[in-house]
């Protein structure tokens, strides 16, 4: 069984094509992923067989989303992307986003965010974060010249 199989599996939702190419896109690619470029990643591996109805391709990311397999990422572009969540870990939900300025890739960090960041709306109830850190990633650092 593939690892995309895998995650179906375990969130209880039938595998398809879309599904497992869609999981397995955003896991190869690392970063957080816009639904343009999910698109015409599938339209590229479908070959044409059977071009992937936008229908079944919008339904497949709300479903993921709902299940909390993927998680939107809002990172001042204006354009929404899609990561990958952590399944095996709760915290996983709670971590912050890096959006890089030179290369404009978003990822999510792996460390989760600090308590004391959460509580301090006193007795809010916390349901979700978007935090997004902006800057230079760690790569591009070590692309820039010297000076
Ligand atoms: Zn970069
Ligand atoms: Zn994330």
């Amino acid at each position: 069984m593939s690892i995309a199989e895998d995650i179906l599996q375990d969130h209880g939702i039938l595998s398809t094509d879309t599904r497992s190419k869609v999981i397995e896109y955003i896991l190869r690619k690392e970063t957080a992923c816009s639904l343009k470029e999910l698109q015409h990643a599938l339209a590229i591996t479908s070959r044409q067989e059977k071009p992937v109805n936008k229908t079944t391709f919008y339904r497949t990311i709300d479903l993921f989303e709902e299940n909390g397999i993927v998680h939107r990422v809002d990172d001042g572009t204006g354009i929404a992307k899609y990561a990958l969540s952590k399944h095996d870990s709760a915290e996983g939900k709670w971590h912050l986003h890096f959006r890089c300025e030179v290369c404009n890739r978003t990822f999510c960090l792996p460390d989760p965010i600090p308590n004391e960041l959460l509580s301090i709306g006193g007795n809010h109830h916390v349901k979700k974060v978007n935090m997004v850190l902006q800057g230079i990633c760690e790569k591009c650092c070590e692309n820039l010249p010297n000076e």
